[in-house]
This record gives C-alpha cells, sequence and structure tokens, in this order.
C-alpha cells in the first residue's frame, strides 16, 4: 500500500487502483494519462514484464470505457539494453493500444535518449497515422529545430519545461531563459500545428498563454498536469479545456515520490497539510 502523503501523487500500486482513481477523475472531467512506474533497466525481465503490463492496462482501459491512455519510458522499454529492444517493445504496445483505441504517449527522458525516442516516435507516428505523442523539453537548445520536424508528423505533442537538468552546452539552465523558450516554442506550435498540443505545465504563465494562443489561432490543445499537484484547478480548467492527468502508479513509487517532493518542497507542505484536514 502507498503510504500517506506518497498516495497524493501515486495512484496505488496495482492497475485495479488506477483505474479506480481515473474513474474518480473522470468523475471531475478530467481524463488520465496512465504511467506504470519504472525507468532504466538493465535486464530483459522487468522491460518485458511492463511492457505486458502496458498491453494489459490497454485493454483494461478500454474494456472499462474509461476516458484514458498510457504514457511510457524509453528505458522502461529497455532503450538502455538497446535501441532495437525499445522499437520491438514499443511497437507491441502501440499494436494493442491500436487494437483498443487507445492513445500511446512516450515520455522523453534524459538528453542523450532524445534522437532515439524522436526517430522512434516519428516512424510509429507515420505507421499508425496518429495514436502516438512524444514529449518535447523546453530547456533543450535542440528542441526548436525539433519542434519545427514534428510540425508534420502526425500524432500528438507534449511541451514541458524538462525535468533532467542537463549542462549548459546542450540546454538552457537559466529559469527565465526555458520560460520565454516554452513560451516560443507554443507560439510556434499553435501557428504551425494542426491541433495535438499538450501543455505539460503547472504554471499559471504558461497555461494563459495556450489560452491566449488557442483564442488567436482556434488550434485545439489540451492542458496536462501531474496527479497531486494543483488538481482543484485541474477540475476547474475542466470546465471549459480539455483536461489530462498524469497518474503513475505501480510498485517503485518511492523514487518518483522523491522527485516530486525534491522539485519542489511545497508539494510536501501541500501534502501535509492536506493529511491534517483528513
Ligand atoms: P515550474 O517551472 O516548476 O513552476 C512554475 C509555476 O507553476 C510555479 O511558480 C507555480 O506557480 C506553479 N507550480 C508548479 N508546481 C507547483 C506545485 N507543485 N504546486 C502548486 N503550483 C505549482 N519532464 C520531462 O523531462 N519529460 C517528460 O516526459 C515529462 N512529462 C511530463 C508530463 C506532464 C503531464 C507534466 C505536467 C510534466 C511532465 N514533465 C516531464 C515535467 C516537466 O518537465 C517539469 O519538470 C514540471 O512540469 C515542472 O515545470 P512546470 O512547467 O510545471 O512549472
Amino acid at each position: 500500500m502507498i503510504p500517506p502523503i506518497a498516495n497524493r501523487f501515486v495512484a496505488g500500486e496495482s492497475p485495479a487502483e488506477a483505474l479506480e482513481h481515473v474513474r474518480q477523475l473522470n468523475d471531475h472531467n478530467v481524463k488520465a494519462i496512465v504511467n506504470l512506474l519504472g525507468e532504466h533497466y538493465d535486464e530483459r525481465d522487468p522491460v518485458e514484464a511492463d511492457a505486458a503490463e502496458y498491453r494489459r492496462l490497454v485493454a483494461d482501459i478500454a474494456g472499462s470505457g474509461l476516458e484514458g491512455c498510457i504514457s511510457v519510458k524509453p528505458s522502461q522499454l529497455g532503450l538502455d539494453l538497446g535501441e532495437d529492444v525499445f522499437r520491438a517493445e514499443l511497437a507491441d504496445i502501440v499494436d494493442a493500444a491500436a487494437e483498443h483505441g487507445v492513445f500511446v504517449w512516450v515520455d522523453m527522458e534524459d538528453h542523450t535518449t532524445t534522437d532515439a525516442t524522436l526517430d522512434a516516435f516519428e516512424a510509429f507516428a507515420h505507421e499508425y497515422g496518429g495514436g502516438v505523442g512524444i514529449c518535447v523539453q523546453a530547456n533543450l537548445r535542440r528542441t526548436r529545430a525539433d519542434v519545427r520536424r514534428l510540425a508534420d508528423v502526425p500524432g500528438k505533442v507534449r511541451f514541458v519545461k524538462g525535468a533532467y537538468d542537463p549542462s549548459s552546452d546542450v540546454a538552457y539552465t537559466d529559469s527565465a531563459r526555458i520560460d520565454r523558450e516554452y513560451r516560443d516554442l507554443l507560439e510556434y506550435a499553435f501557428e504551425h500545428y494542426d491541433g495535438g498540443i499538450g501543455v505539460g505545465s503547472h504554471d499559471p504563465a504558461m497555461i494563459e498563454r495556450a489560452k491566449a494562443l488557442h483564442e488567436r489561432h482556434g488550434t485545439e490543445f489540451e492542458i496536462q498536469m501531474l496527479m497531486g499537484v494543483r488538481e482543484d484547478t485541474q477540475y476547474e480548467l475542466a470546465d471549459e479545456y480539455e483536461v489530462w492527468q498524469y497518474v503513475p502508479y505501480g510498485d517503485r513509487w518511492l523514487s518518483y515520490f522523491y522527485r516530486r517532493v525534491m522539485e519542489r518542497r511545497e508539494n510536501l507542505r501541500f501534502a501535509f497539510r492536506a493529511v491534517l484536514s483528513g
């Protein structure tokens, strides 16, 4: 069982608990991006086990009639073992997901994986005519070019500021500069993309930017936030916009919880307050 405080950010250890959380979210008109926690496997067994669970999960999401999709990590699907392993596992998941009409996001990990991740995404997006999405990180210097490259690729693109801390030769490290990049990337996407924009940010300024760009260009977009972060805002936004919550689950929850706390100490304070207020 996930202990109090951590359970604000992680939906449970089992798929059943994750789907129960999705059901509750759907009652608030919020859809779910379900992620089985796991990354950087250096053996084939956990890769195969997680891939098999994702294939069952897409069937369960479709079978339960819930509004949900999945998000996978390349290193969870064996990228550290080889690009061929990652692509083979991703292919089986995308196949199963397409069969059940469930969308598949591919998270973006550290910058050494960007090329392999983008290449795989592009190949699958063309093969399946959409049905898959990729994440791009505003803090990477290369991302402007990547975002232009993705303009003609089917599927969706999630824009985030970047959760990793790459060095200044490949990334912007100043938060004001990253915010500026994020705004510019959104501007480009709303102008040149044919919908399929995921605004993966809790930042009120970025959400406002996206809303204004939507007004100006009419381009469709969705707002994506993490479980446990600004949930009241997620429910409010869902009255007017398409909102998706990223819902992690699984028994490897400790390091994910640790990251959320380190990323923002207030997360811990908010969570304590929520527990104390019942
Ligand atoms: P920040 O720059 O952290 O904060 C800006 C403002 O947002 C704050 O001043 C505050 O007003 C508000 N805010 C932020 N956090 C909180 C909080 N906890 N409580 C209240 N207000 C808050 N990164 C990757 O590298 N790869 C991925 O694949 C990836 N996928 C993601 C998927 C989703 C759905 C989301 C939401 C994020 C994902 N990220 C990913 C993480 C992302 O890169 C950022 O690290 C993370 O979202 C923090 O940046 P931010 O834009 O939310 O706001």
